[in-house]
């Protein structure tokens, strides 16, 4: 089992300014290493089999960077840039696992094919953090210090103990809008990933329906609100953006109010993250399976409703209700979306609405608030219906629910 722990640190300016430093050696690196693979990919961009021998004989085909060749040249580097002999070697090594990374999900996608976007080159701040892959030795910390490579020991607030039986696997430092952090990935090899073999019944199930008015229905017809911390913090925002965009280019007095800025931004990301698990934890002691529907963000966040969407934040709701299930031996499940909303709950007949409609009418005599259809219609489709299942296999043999 892999867990991340993250915990503030107390630097002193001089393990800032080391710290600062090597982010903007790891960010050139960064960037000159994607140059590298941009430049192959530019000059040999035809496929292998379709280049021609005549247009490869013109110059020889350059071997492709990969991760172990760029690796292997970072020797060239620390030979041109003797600064970089500061890094821990195992760092600047990781910068180039995350060009291969960003590389490869750009042209191969991920585990899910999924592809990302063409890498960015860094600016100037945008990288940061450094890791350190080698794992911390229970030795290594002492107190409230952490002991690290090539930097020596850095204060931390160990606000809670590491738990027992795990290993520290790695350790990552990040810069924030607030400060430092320092992040353990830590790994317990004597508990096995909870593999859950809970089966979604109607009594075990609940379903939501995540939405823009509330931020969530369950079937049983409990409704969470969206805190709406975003449109709260929005003035406030507006006003030291406003301030931001007064002040001159490259002055102290911009650098202070962009500090702001983040800070605010910051703030309003950790208070929906809090508010994310505290709904989860919420769900998990309520029942066993959690239904909800397949959703589609990416296309949503395009729509008109784009602010309120990123603002309830349901992807990164799902992503930890997901781990939270996985830890507690629960089960998620994504259920087709298609018509919840327009399907009676009860009967299973189809009553057109459009969105203004707010309540479920149905000839049977059915009669829910909309949201509350719709969850309990993603619940049947989880656990079943068992008189609609009934009724449909007595009605159409070759019908089944979707
Ligand atoms: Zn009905």
């Amino acid at each position: 089992m892999r867990i991340t722990y993250q915990y503030r640190l107390r630097l002193t300016q001089k393990q800032i300014d080391t710290f600062e430093h090597w982010l903007e050696l790891c960010r050139r690196q960064y960037n000159y290493r994607l140059a590298e693979r941009f430049n192959w990919w530019e000059q040999n961009r035809c496929d292998v089999n379709r280049c021609s021998i005549v247009c490869c004989s013109i110059a020889p085909l350059k071997d492709q960077p990969n991760r172990w060749s760029q690796q292997k040249d970072l020797a060239n580097t620390k030979a041109i840039f003797p600064e970089y002999e500061e890094l821990v070697s195992h760092t600047l090594q990781d910068v180039i696992a995350r060009v291969d990374k960003t590389f490869g999900r750009w042209l191969k996608g991920d585990c899910n094919r999924k592809k990302s976007g063409r890498p960015r080159f860094k600016g100037k701040g945008r990288y940061r953090s450094l890791t350190f892959p080698d794992p911390v030795k229970p030795e290594h910390i002492q107190g409230n210090l952490i002991q690290l490579p090539k930097i020596g020991k850095v204060k931390a607030i160990l606000h809670r103990p590491i738990p027992n039986g795990f290993k520290i696997k790695r350790a990552t430092i990040t810069r924030k809008a607030n400060g430092w952090y320092i992040g353990f990935n830590l790994e317990d090899m004597t508990v096995p990933s909870l593999i859950t073999d809970v089966i979604p019944t109607p009594d075990n199930t609940v379903g939501i329906d995540l939405g823009l008015k509330s931020f969530l229905v369950t079937s049983g017809n409990q409704t969470i609100n969206i805190p709406q911390y975003y449109r709260k913090a929005e003035k406030r925002l507006k006003r030291l953006q406003r301030q931001l965009s007064r002040k001159h280019m490259g002055s102290n007095r911009r650098k202070k109010a962009a500090k702001r800025v983040a800070k605010t931004h910051l703030k309003v990301a950790n208070q929906r993250k809090d508010f994310h698990y505290k709904t989860a934890l919420w769900l998990l002691n309520q029942s066993q399976v959690i239904a909800h529907e397949k959703l589609n963000i990416k296309g949503l966040v395009k729509s008109k409703l784009a602010k309120s969407i990123t603002d309830a934040g349901w992807g990164q709701f799902l992503q930890i209700l997901n781990i939270k299930a996985a830890s507690a031996g629960c089960l998620v499940v994504a259920v087709n979306p298609y018509g919840t909303s327009q399907e009676c709950s009860d009967c299973g007949a189809i009553v057109p609405k459009v969105l203004a409609d707010r309540w479920h009418y149905c000839q049977c005599g059915a009669s829910y608030d909309r949201d509350h259809n719709a969850a309990r219609n993603i619940k049947h489709r989880a656990a079943g219906h068992p008189v609609l299942l009934k009724a449909r296999e007595m009605s159409n043999p070759l019908g089944g629910v979707t």
